[in-house]
């Protein structure tokens, strides 16, 4: 049995007092939320600290954005996997695709990064996705499949199960515009084979699978009846505590 996750990626919103003030919120609304879910906040770096006081009883986990690959080192700007583990987060996302489109981060650097965060401890959310031209052109699973195994690339097979990843398409991503749920299902099913082929069926049954683009508490419970959907990334809605608690009920 894969454990449902359920992470909100506020992307560059909420200053300390407005993230410390979304989890106080939460708390109160969440207070008997099943606990079959892992909840997981990814907050920008200015806020992690805080977050982390103030949740250190709490099942909620946080997870940072991105990271840079390096140990350490002369890259103005950047936060590495060994500081981002130190402030608190379990998780960090790799390779979302606003990363991909305005920051140039490519399959390589996902790699890189799904290595230095595996070094560190910290578990990958990595997000795969095709943008509109590539889903029109029907090379969805092509496009996926290609992502995922650079992402993987020398990922060793004890490792495989601490993964997650999350099937994004860009399109639905900020648009109101969702997959339907047999579509993301299947796109997810075929991430699971991959993995499968690539580490064997037992450990592609064990990576947890999200599904990310316009996730509402409206559409919540159908994407998480799908078998192979365990969870979902979700931005615009995970802004606000009422709709976060609603999409965990969900969930
Ligand atoms: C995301 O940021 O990963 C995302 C899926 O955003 P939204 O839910 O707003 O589409």
């Amino acid at each position: 049995m894969r454990k449902p996750i359920l992470a909100g990626n506020w992307k560059m919103f909420k200053t300390v007092s407005q993230a410390l003030s979304f989890v106080e919120h939460l708390q109160d609304l969440a207070e008997d939320a099943p606990q079959q879910v892992d909840t997981v906040i990814c907050a920008p770096f200015t806020s992690i600290y805080a977050l982390n006081q103030l949740l250190e009883d709490s099942s909620i986990k946080l997870a940072a954005q991105n990271l840079h690959q390096a140990e350490e080192g002369a890259y103005t700007g950047e936060v590495s996997a060994l500081m981002i583990k130190d402030v608190g987060c379990t998780y960090v996302i790799i390779g979302h695709s606003e990363r991909r489109q305005y920051f140039g981060e490519t399959d390589d650097s996902v790699n890189q990064k799904v290595h230095a965060a595996f070094k560190h401890g910290l578990l990958p959310i990595i997000c795969v996705g095709e943008d509109l031209d590539q889903r029109n052109q029907g090379i969805t699973k092509q496009l996926v499949e290609e992502q995922v195994r650079a992402a993987l690339s020398a990922v060793k097979a004890d490792d495989v199960p601490r993964l997650v990843i999350a099937y994004e398409p860009i399109w639905a991503i900020g648009t109101g515009k969702t997959a339907t749920a047999q579509d993301a299902n299947e796109v997810c099913a075929h991430i699971r084979q991959v993995v499968g082929d690539m580490y064997g069926k037992e450990k592609g049954d064990l990576v947890r699978i999200q599904y990310g683009g316009s996730v509402k508490p409206e559409n919540i419970e159908e994407l998480m009846l799908q078998p192979d959907i365990d969870g979902a990334l979700v931005g615009g809605a995970s802004l606000d505590p009422g709709s976060f608690a609603k999409l965990l009920k969900g969930a």
